[in-house]
């Protein structure tokens, strides 16, 4: 039943692990609504949301007819010069959905590689623009944007891997993140070091980029949306690009669609992914106002960017049934009643000496510890309780999918408060 997991182990990477001593992978021989059903017959309740995506669950009959249907006309064209209606369609939706301002659709195969894409933007948009020099990006410590090289070099320098490949990476700049992070927190120190950088170094910056409120993988904060007023004033006044990070909170998972809408502002460029196609497919898009496209093509200079499985067909006819399931649903009661809940159901950690701090905001709960957390131990207790989580750091966090019903939200809380008060 299981015999290719000794192959597996042998020769195939997980993320963020060695080859020589691979960590514990649990076989998943199929998953159903926030299940996953190992190979040995567990069943577990899925906290993570395979990584922010999965918001309807797994197996949804809805996005399995959309793939089946598109799978029947054609899996995949290259977007070279030929186009087809899920595209359009999905471009059409997203762009209906969006912060107001926003224009135009590039459509990347992840988000990384989003990411890039956005950078290449604001890069090209100040070449056309006759300023050069503006090439460096401004952003706040503990971000996540990707693993790739151009994502790398703006994720938190110290818990990001610039270590690793330093001669390789284009120095930015990094201001200190908002202390502040309730939505009605507010200390004007919280923008003193960003607001000191982009009026000393303007010049030379081409864009700001930030992941909306959730600082996701770098750590797992939140910060006040006066925060995202006070950048987007900033860098009007100081002419510099804003790109917004949506990939994590995107679809919902804060409480509104994109987590910017909290604020009252819109992004110049955007980025989205993860929950794009409900978990079924890689496909991720970057967002522009019509000034960033404008402006990024006066020279005559084409966006130099073309993936080979771009606006793949399959990623886009699951991305338009995701968004319609969702805007069906009533995601934004079911978000508030998984914040109302995870609150609930995690506020008891926060008596424990071991414990650093317990947040929540929307469908995402944290319990921060003290001290690492032996990842590997917690896991296979978790298992062992019913539950799939994968802490990192100092940090037992879930972003369950939005269907997740009371009965297994009380499950998954109990569960992190007995790993947590093992400590
Ligand atoms: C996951 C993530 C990315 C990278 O997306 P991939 O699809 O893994 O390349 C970028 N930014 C944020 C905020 C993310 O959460």
């Amino acid at each position: 039943m299981t015999g290719w997991l000794g192959f597996e182990r042998a020769h195939v990477w997980h993320p963020y692990a060695s080859m020589q001593e691979p960590a514990t992978v649990y076989p998943v021989r199929r998953a159903a609504g926030v299940e996953l059903e190992l190979e040995d017959g567990r069943r577990l309740i899925d906290g993570m949301a395979s990584w922010w995506c999965a918001i309807h669950g797994y197996n949804v009959p809805r996005l399995n007819e959309a793939v089946e249907a598109q799978l029947r006309r054609m899996a995949h064209v290259m977007f070279g010069g030929l186009t087809h209606e899920p595209a359009a369609r999905l471009a059409g939706k997203l762009l209906g959905l969006a912060p107001p301002g926003m224009q135009h659709v590039f459509f990347a195969d992840s988000g990384s590689v989003s990411v890039e894409v956005a950078i290449k933007m604001a890069m090209q948009y100040w070449q056309a623009r006759g300023r050069p020099g503006k090439s460096r990006l401004l952003t706040i410590r503990h971000g996540y944007h990707g693993d790739t090289f151009g994502a790398m070099a703006v994720c938190d320098p110290v818990s990001g891997m610039h270590h690793l490949f330093r001669e390789l990476l284009p120095e930015h700049v990094f201001a200190d993140a908002p202390a502040s992070r309730r939505d009605t927190d507010w200390d004007e120190s919280d923008i003193a070091s960003f607001r000191a950088l982009i009026e000393a170094r303007h010049d030379e910056i081409a864009a700001v980029i930030l992941e909306p409120l959730v600082q996701g993988a770098g750590g797992m904060r939140f910060y006040a949306p006066e925060f995202l007023r006070r950048v987007r004033a900033l860098c009007d006044e100081f002419g510099v690009l804003l790109i917004l990070d949506e990939i994590a909170t995107g679809f919902g998972r804060t409480g509104t669609m994109f987590a910017c809408e909290q604020a009252g502002i819109s992004p110049d460029i955007m980025c989205i992914g993860k929950a794009l196609t409900g978990g079924y497919m890689t496909l991720a898009a970057v967002l522009t106002t019509a000034e960033v496209s404008r402006g990024l093509h006066a020279d005559g200079h084409v966006l130099m960017h073309g993936p080979t499985f771009m606006a793949n067909p399959l990623a886009c006819a699951v991305a338009l049934a995701s968004i319609d399931l969702l805007l069906e649903s009533p995601w934004q009661e079911r978000v508030l009643a998984i914040e109302a809940r995870l609150e609930r159901g995690l506020a008891p950690c926060r008596e424990m000496d071991a414990v650093a701090d317990v947040r929540v905001k929307g469908a995402i709960g944290v319990v921060e510890m003290k001290e690492p957390v032996d990842v590997a131990g917690v896991q296979a207790r978790l298992v062992a309780d019913g539950i799939w989580l994968r802490p990192f750091g100092r940090l037992i966090y879930t972003m369950p999918p939005y269907v997740m019903d009371e009965a297994q939200l009380s499950h998954l809380c109990a569960a992190v408060y007995r790993v947590a008060a093992r400590g």
